[in-house]
Parts: structure tokens; sequence; C-alpha cells
């Protein structure tokens, strides 16, 4: 089953002025496309054809032979995992994921402190993440096209540090990107379902 390039969640202009239609269309239609495109010319004859998206991810971790379908394969998801953190006008953040915010990560002002600065100190290319571990929120940085799926973590939102996410809008101003992201991008309603779900398969 080859993989396909999932819509964008929102109109290409929903989330100006904060992230332009123009990085949207290169960043989605352009970057995330290629990654699905090789992906699916990398895994023929892998015998890993038939298997889920998550599956080929964690398959391939780690395996030299496989490295550059895993790195193909894990932007796929990545990119389809940043898509669905984000919406526009991002609003009141619900009061089970507040409190959660406070106690595992000290209050609103510091998770979005501590946010911007993973980002930055992820040299070169990366992600950061907002993750449950276990049942507890962390702030987690990986390189390249690494992701929590691999780390054995829950991944509930996300903010892309490859030059390509920011560049068209900020230049080189990674932070500034960054704190426009936890301002005004998460889509928190996501991040509640995540947590819910998560607890009710912890609870069952
Ligand atoms: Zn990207």
């Amino acid at each position: 089953m080859a993989f396909t390039l999932p819509p964008l969640p929102f109109a290409y202009d929903a989330l100006a002025p904060h992230m332009s239609k123009e990085t949207l269309e290169y960043h989605h239609d352009k970057h995330h496309k290629t990654y699905v495109e090789t992906a699916n010319s990398l895994i023929e004859g892998t015998g890993l054809e038939n298997k889920s998206l998550e599956e080929v991810v964690i398959a391939s971790h780690k395996d030299e032979k496989l490295k550059n379908l895993f790195n193909n394969a894990a932007q796929h998801w990545n990119h389809s995992q940043l898509w669905l953190s984000m919406k526009a006008n991002s609003g009141k953040i619900p009061g089970e994921v507040a409190k959660r915010i406070d106690a595992d990560l000290g209050g609103l002002d510091k998770f979005k402190k501590d946010f911007v600065a993973e980002g930055m100190a992820q040299f070169g290319s990366g992600w950061v993440w907002l993750v449950s571990n276990g049942g507890k929120l962390e702030i987690v940085k990986t390189a390249d096209a690494e992701n929590p799926l691999v780390l054995g973590k829950t991944a509930l939102a996300t903010s892309d540090v490859w030059e390509h996410a920011y560049y068209i809008d900020y230049r080189n101003e990674r932070e500034k990107y960054l704190k426009t992201f936890v301002d005004n991008l998460i889509n928190w309603d996501r991040v509640a379902e995540l947590l819910s779900a998560a607890g009710q398969r912890a609870a069952a």
C-alpha cells in the first residue's frame, strides 16, 4: 500500500500572517510530497511494502541498509503530525491540558520558554515536540527525521525546525518563528483529545 500525501487540514492561507500561504505551498506541496514519493520508491523490495507508516518508521530505524527509507518515511510521518499540530487562532488551552502543563512543565509561560529553547538548541535540522511519556508531559527535541515514535513516546504537537519551515516567513530568525508558533499556532484542542485518548488507553 503506497503512502499518500494527506491534504492540509486547513486552507493554505488559514495560518497567515503567522505562516504564509507561500510557506505552506512549498512545505506541503513540495517538501512533504517529495518525502512521500521517495519513501514509496525506497520501500520497493524491502518486504515492508504492506506495513503501516508507523511500522515502517519503527522497522527501518537504526537499520543502516534502510537509513534513507527511515529518513523519508519518518519525515512523512513528522510532517503529517505537523499539519495536525497547527490551527488558526489556536486560542484558549482546554482546562485539562492547562492543569497538566502546570503539573508537569511548570506552567504555560515556562512551557513556551522551554519549547522555544529546545527548538533553538537543536543544532541543524530537526523537530521539537510536546509528548506524553507514559502519561507525563515532556518537551523533546529530535535531530533530522528522528521522532517520538522511535523513542516510545506519544507525540501531542510538533514544530518543524528545518529551515524550509520558516525561511520564507522568518528568514534566519528561528526563535521568532518558534515564539510565534507557541503563541499562535498550536492546536490545543487536538492535544486535549490525544491526552484524553492516551489516558483512556492507560486506564483500560
Ligand atoms: Zn518540514
